[in-house]
């Protein structure tokens, strides 16, 4: 089992992904990703990649983390007939998830 790392692959690249806080879809900048990829030889070789990425909102600039994987087991059939590999994405804080576990902390009263 062989693992590659390419860090900054998509480092500057914009995206749309949902944003926690404008609870929308909105415009992220990559700040800093790596590329994690690799696979298992053998008759039936497995390979498999995941990014992982450190994304900026560019309207309420919240930061969050997004990783996206695939795999040469999962297939989507896409719309012209063909198959294409299935996209795993997942991101902290989740976009639909409530406030993030520390956003109480943004609450507390200031001692004057
Ligand atoms: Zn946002």
């Amino acid at each position: 089992m062989a693992m590659n790392l390419e860090p900054d692959k998509s480092t500057g690249t914009s995206l749309k992904v949902a944003c926690s806080q404008c609870k929308c879809d909105t415009n992220h900048i990559v700040l800093k990703s790596i590329e994690a990829s690799g696979s298992s030889g053998g008759d039936d070789p497995y390979f498999w990649d995941t990014s992982y990425q450190i994304i900026q909102c560019q309207g309420c600039d919240a930061v969050s983390f997004r990783s996206l994987s695939t795999n040469s087991e999962d297939m989507d059939p896409t719309a012209s007939g063909d198959w294409e590999r299935a996209e795993f994405e997942s991101l902290i804080p989740k976009p639909n998830g409530g406030p993030p576990a520390s956003s109480r902390l943004l609450h507390t009263s200031k001692q004057a």
